[in-house]
């Protein structure tokens, strides 16, 4: 191979006018297969230039193949429908909570039509889009009133902007948590430029700790609930209620992020107890902040709720324009709290809530039916069998909490896990499974059709 073959590629003219470039120009605009033919060739110059262009001896016909391969390769949607088989319920890398189909037609008629996000329709004014969920959360929670914007990182941002800026924050050293990498509490902090006074130590705070950090400069007492990590033994944070009780008098907001709250005492389902913003509230917090797209399953949004004197104020904040939510996740907002209403409902209706309530002999039951489909498709190529299994309900929620499940697990004979977890994400759609002890594992707490794991009669 030498440079000599630079003259056998085609020109990109020459490329595009091949009979066969017809169908994709038409489908992908004559511009785009443009520039993709410019890559293609340019790729081939250089392999030739660096001698490792064996490849490069093509007829233009076969150039224009390879034009064509890339447009669609190109035009395929990069997200996509995968299966969450990975054990935990709400998996932020996986797009977190799916919405009740309710919801998600909520989401789809704000998507295609106009809709009143800010007009009072009686009246013909304008009006608030808050309005459309506000009173929604004020009924759920007992708030005096509320807002929403983009995500609980938002909620957390503007809140604390708007209470503390300038000020000092006072927030527990067993508290100052980090989420998923990005969402460091120092930092939103002073980003939102209120200065963090730390108090206690990481496994003890006492009340008299929080007394002794008061100052002038104090603008807001913040908890955050530490929802990825416990931290045991020898530990003791002050109640919610002692701090209110202390907080109150000095007229010094008290403010509690609850992360992935709750809105139902999910203790009557069979979880265990993760705080509510109703009984947060009730426990004399101001403001409470609280994710959308966890236990709530929901959208992605953030919900701020409290006393009306500090959600007015936060609602007036011009941070609050730069971080609002639009139509299509405030439709799928007001439909997933209206379902709320009723709690059964919101439990049966809600697939977060499914899947976290549901019972073992249920999830064994559609397990038993994919191992089947398994074994008809490997064979005797592998061993297929049920394994009573551990599940999570992730983005920290319910952190303790081992969530009994049930996964398939399967040991092929030539395939080791890692390689068969790969093979299922080449499934369409992709399966997320997980690997432990060494077996690959297909949770199935997420799963209530054996047929999206593998349909029928799979074949390659
Ligand atoms: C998840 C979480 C956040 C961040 O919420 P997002 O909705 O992901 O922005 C903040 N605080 C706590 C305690 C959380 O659990």
């Amino acid at each position: 191979m030498n440079r000599e073959n630079l003259k056998f590629l085609p020109s990109i003219d020459r490329l595009l006018s091949e009979p066969s470039l017809a169908p994709a120009i038409a489908e992908h605009g004559r511009e785009h297969v443009r520039n993709i033919a410019r890559k293609v060739i340019e790729k081939a110059r250089k392999a030739i230039a660096e001698g490792t262009g064996e490849s490069a001896l093509k007829s233009p016909e076969e150039w224009a193949d390879v034009v064509k391969k890339a447009a669609g390769e190109f035009s395929r949607p990069r997200l996509s429908e995968i299966v969450n088989c990975s054990g935990v319920v709400v998996h932020t890398n996986l797009g977190r909570a799916l919405l009740a189909e309710e919801a998600a037609k909520a989401a789809y008629m704000a998507a295609i039509h106009n809709v009143n996000l800010e007009y009072d329709v009686e009246e013909g004014t304008r009006g608030d889009r808050d309005d459309l969920v506000e009173e929604l959360i004020i009924e759920l929670t007992g708030a005096e009133a509320a807002t929403v914007v983009n995500n609980n990182a938002a909620a957390v941002l503007l809140a604390l902007n708007t209470l503390s800026f300038g000020g000092e924050t006072i927030v527990s050293r067993g508290e100052l948590i980090e989420i998923g990498g990005s969402f460091r509490l120092p930092e939103i902090m002073s980003k939102s430029g209120c200065a963090l006074k730390e108090v206690g130590t990481t496994n003890r705070t006492h009340l008299a700790d929080y007394e002794e950090a008061v100052s002038e400069k104090t603008a807001l007492i913040l908890r955050a609930h530490t929802s990825n990590y416990r931290i045991i033994g020898f530990t003791t944070q002050p109640s919610n209620v002692d701090i209110a009780k202390f907080a109150k008098p000095k007229n010094i907001p008290f403010m509690v992020d609850l992360g992935s709250g709750a809105f139902l005492d999910l203790s009557r389902f069979g979880l265990p107890h993760e705080p509510t913003a109703r009984e947060t509230l009730n426990e004399g917090a101001d403001i409470v902040t609280i994710s959308g797209d966890k236990l709530l399953g929901g959208p992605q949004a953030g919900i701020i709720a409290g006393k009306r004197e500090f959600v007015s104020r936060i609602k007036k904040n011009h941070l609050k324009r730069a971080l609002r939510c639009g139509k299509i996740t405030l439709a799928a907002l007001e439909s997933t709290l209206r379902i709320y209403l009723n709690p059964e409902a919101a439990i049966k209706n809600i697939p977060t809530l499914r899947y976290l309530t549901r019972s073992v002999d249920e999830i064994r039951a559609v397990a038993a039916k994919a191992k089947e489909r398994l074994e008809k498709y490997f064979g005797g190529a592998a061993e297929i069998y049920l394994l009573d299994d551990i599940c999570h309900a992730g983005s920290g929620a319910l952190p303790e909490m081992d969530i009994p499940s049930v996964s398939v697990a399967i040991r092929h004979k030539e395939m080791g896990p890692n390689e068969l977890a790969a093979w299922f994400r080449r499934l369409s759609p992709p399966v997320i499974g997980r690997v432990g002890d060494d077996v690959f594992r297909l949770d199935m707490r997420c799963v209530e059709n054996a047929d999206s794991v593998i349909p029928e009669n799979l074949t390659f």
